[in-house]
């Protein structure tokens, strides 16, 4: 099933609304998320919803790796979103630190901090391996198996 598939079948149930956050990145992989919620490749279309609030969010979009100054931030963030809640890391960047792996800023990976249900591959992926990121996430959302249930410490 292609995620478009996926995301109008889920979104008959409800729609995934999501929270971008970048704790790091170089920009190239939040260009693609762009893409992929805007008319392009319009995600939104299928109930996928930019949230401007954790609070409001189910998903939460990660790029980049977790380093020393956006880490707390990402906690904060993390915990405000009520459960629920899956985490998709999109790119190379948050599975491992990528380039940025060694740097003294940089604490690197992001499942050192929280549960990660879904990796989306690339340096940058394209909008439509997100979108069927974002899809998987909803799917696990919709039948409770995603990893995110509690509070991490801050
Ligand atoms: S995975 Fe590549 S494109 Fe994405 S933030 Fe890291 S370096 Fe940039």
């Amino acid at each position: 099933m292609n995620p478009y598939e996926k995301l109008m079948q889920i979104a008959r149930g409800k729609s995934p609304w999501v929270y971008c956050v970048n704790t790091g990145a170089c920009n190239g992989c939040d260009i693609e998320v762009a893409a992929g919620l805007t008319p392009r490749f319009d995600a939104e279309q299928l109930g996928v919803v930019r949230q401007g609030s954790p609070k409001h969010a189910d998903i939460l979009i990660i790029s980049g790796p977790v380093t020393l100054r956006t880490r707390d931030a990402l906690l904060d963030i993390y915990n405000q979103m009520p459960n629920p809640k899956a985490v998709v890391a999109v790119g190379s960047c948050p599975a491992s630190g990528n380039i940025f792996a060694g740097s003294p800023t940089v604490y690197g990976a992001v499942d050192q901090f929280i549960p990660v249900d879904v990796y989306v591959a690339g340096c940058p992926p394209r909008p439509q391996a997100i979108l069927q990121g974002i899809a998987e996430a909803a799917e696990l959302l919709a039948s409770g198996k995603q990893k995110n249930r509690k509070e991490v410490k801050e």
